[in-house]
């Protein structure tokens, strides 16, 4: 397993995109210009890989190199053994989220404002960090994030493995409560692995919700028999 840590991140951003995905109103867009700026200021990009291989698909239970073992429906169908993922942590640092809160005692609104920049800045950061991967593994990538959609296909508590297998906290700052939140809160986790068709967990989850990707298509029922030698090879 090869651990690496990315620091040159760039955020290619737009603010008529940053507007309209947060659904910002009632504030200028000079206001609005000002402080995403301020947020680019405030963000302290990191990104943690680890390049590791599937060893061993038992059930729901996924192996990858290390002994670590994930488990996961939608992983035990969606990856294959022998297929090189990447474990990822990617955050903005601390720098952003406390300067939202002092904000929030001058302005609620501009706080808000700064908090839906970390937000889409991380964004950013996992775009970026996935096309990276992706032009090292080879192909689009699905992004796996434990407690995802209703979390019933990759539980929140695989944090821990994440977490175990990657020891984010000595190298990049992010560390994980009792209750599997990352502190700090601007920061993503989880795994990247080339797939047939791309998994979005927005598709199997009901919420009602304004960052969903794709539409509802019900409950994942997972692989049938008739792609089951293609899935598991
Ligand atoms: S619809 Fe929203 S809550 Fe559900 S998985 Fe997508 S982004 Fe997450």
């Amino acid at each position: 397993m090869q651990l690496e840590v990315i620091r040159d991140i760039s955020f290619n951003t737009n603010l008529k995109e940053f507007i309209d995905l947060k659904k910002i109103r009632g504030v200028s867009e000079n206001e609005v210009e000002r402080i995403l700026e301020l947020g680019l200021s405030l963000a302290k990009s990191r990104a943690l890989l680890a390049f590791a291989r599937v060893e061993k698909i038992d059930g729901i239970c996924v192996q990858v190199e290390g002994g670590h073992v994930f488990e996961g429906k939608i992983l035990s169908d969606k990856l294959h053994v022998g297929q090189p993922i990447v474990v990822y942590v990617i955050t903005l640092g601390e720098d952003l989220e406390r300067k939202a809160s002092e904000l929030a005692k001058e302005s609620i609104i501009k706080a808000y404002v700064l908090e839906g920049a970390g937000d889409y800045l991380l964004l950013k950061a996992r775009e970026y960090v996935r096309g990276l991967v992706e032009k090292r593994l080879g192909g689009k990538v699905s992004s796996f994030a434990p407690g995802t959609g209703k979390g019933d296909l990759f539980d929140i508590r695989q944090q821990e493995v994440i977490f175990r297998m990657l020891e984010p906290w000595k190298h990049v700052g992010v560390s994980l409560t009792s209750s599997f939140l990352m502190v700090p809160r601007k920061s993503s986790s989880g795994i990247f692995a080339v797939t047939g068709e791309e998994y979005v967990a927005c598709m199997y989850c009901p919420r009602k919700c304004e960052s969903r990707r794709k539409p509802f298509v019900g409950t994942y029922t997972g692989v049938t028999c008739d792609n089951l030698s293609t899935s598991h090879k």
